[in-house]
C-alpha cells in the first residue's frame, strides 16, 4: 500500500504531466485536495507536504476542519451543495465556495461575509452535461448570476466549476469540458476578476486539464477511497 504521502506525490505529478501534455504553463493548474470524510490527522500530513488548499462538501465537517486548522493558514474551499440555514458558517469560515447556483445563496455568503476578511472567492456551479439531478445553473443561467455576485461587494467573481458527467464516453466528457471552457472565456470577457475554471476529479483530471481546467479537485487520489457516509448530515 502507498503511503499518503506517496499518493500525494504520484498525485502531484499527474497534475505536471497532464498540463505539460496540455502544452499548458507550468503552474496554471492547481490542485485542490478534497479531504472529505478524511481525518484531520490526514490533512495536516498532506499540508506539511506544501499542500495548501482543501476542499471540503459537508458544511459542518468544512468549518469544524477549518477551526481546527486555523493555525497553519490553509486555504479552505467549500464543493458540496448549500442549503441556505448553512451559509453562515461558510460565509465566516471558508475562502471559496465552488458551489453557489442560486441568487438567494449568492446574497445570503455576502451578507454573512464578516466585514474584516476578505471578500469570498465564488464559482458558478454549472450543470454542464444537464442531467436533471445534478445541481448548477444552466448555461443560459451564467450571465444573470454572474451579473448579482459581481455587485456583491463582500463575494468575488473567480469563475465556473463543474461536476461533468460520471462516464468513461471520453467525447461526451470532451464535449461538457469544452463547454465550460468556452463559457470561462466569455465570462472573462465582462469580469477581469474571473481567472478560475473548476473541474476535473481523479477519473478524469487528464481530460479536464487538456480541455482548460485551472483547478482540478482530487480526493480518492490523494486520501485513498471514501467510506460512504451512514447518513447524509444536512
Ligand atoms: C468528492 C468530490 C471530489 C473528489 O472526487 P474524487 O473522485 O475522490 O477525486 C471532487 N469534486 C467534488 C464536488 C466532490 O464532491
Amino acid at each position: 500500500m502507498p503511503t499518503l504521502a506517496e499518493r500525494y506525490a504520484a498525485a502531484y505529478d499527474q497534475v505536471q504531466v497532464a498540463t505539460q501534455k496540455a502544452n499548458r504553463a507550468a503552474g496554471s493548474v492547481k490542485l485542490l485536495a478534497v479531504s472529505k470524510t478524511k481525518p484531520v490527522s490526514d490533512i495536516e500530513a498532506v499540508a506539511a507536504l506544501g499542500q495548501i488548499d482543501f476542499g471540503e462538501n459537508y458544511a459542518q465537517e468544512a468549518v469544524e476542519k477549518a477551526q481546527k486548522l486555523s493555525h497553519l493558514g490553509l486555504q479552505w474551499h467549500f464543493i458540496g451543495p448549500i442549503q441556505s440555514n448553512k451559509t453562515r458558517p461558510l460565509a465566516e469560515h471558508m475562502d471559496w465556495i465552488h458551489t453557489v447556483e442560486r441568487d438567494k445563496i449568492a446574497r445570503r455568503l455576502n451578507d454573512q461575509r464578516p466585514a474584516n476578511l476578505k471578500p469570498l472567492n465564488v464559482c458558478i456551479q454549472v450543470n454542464a452535461s444537464a442531467e436533471p439531478q445534478k445541481s448548477g445553473v444552466s448555461v443560459a443561467e451564467i450571465g444573470p448570476l454572474a451579473a448579482l455576485i459581481d455587485e456583491l461587494p463582500q463575494l468575488q467573481l473567480r469563475g465556473l466549476m463543474a461536476i461533468v458527467e460520471n462516464t468513461a464516453d471520453q467525447a461526451r466528457l470532451a464535449q461538457q469540458f469544452t463547454l465550460m471552457a468556452e463559457q470561462l472565456e466569455l465570462l472573462q470577457r465582462n469580469y477581469p476578476s474571473v481567472d478560475t475554471l473548476s473541474m476535473g476529479m481523479t477519473q478524469d483530471l487528464q481530460p479536464a486539464i487538456h480541455h482548460g481546467s485551472t483547478m482540478v479537485r482530487i480526493g480518492t487520489a490523494i486520501f485513498g477511497a471514501r467510506q460512504p457516509k451512514a447518513a447524509p448530515e444536512q
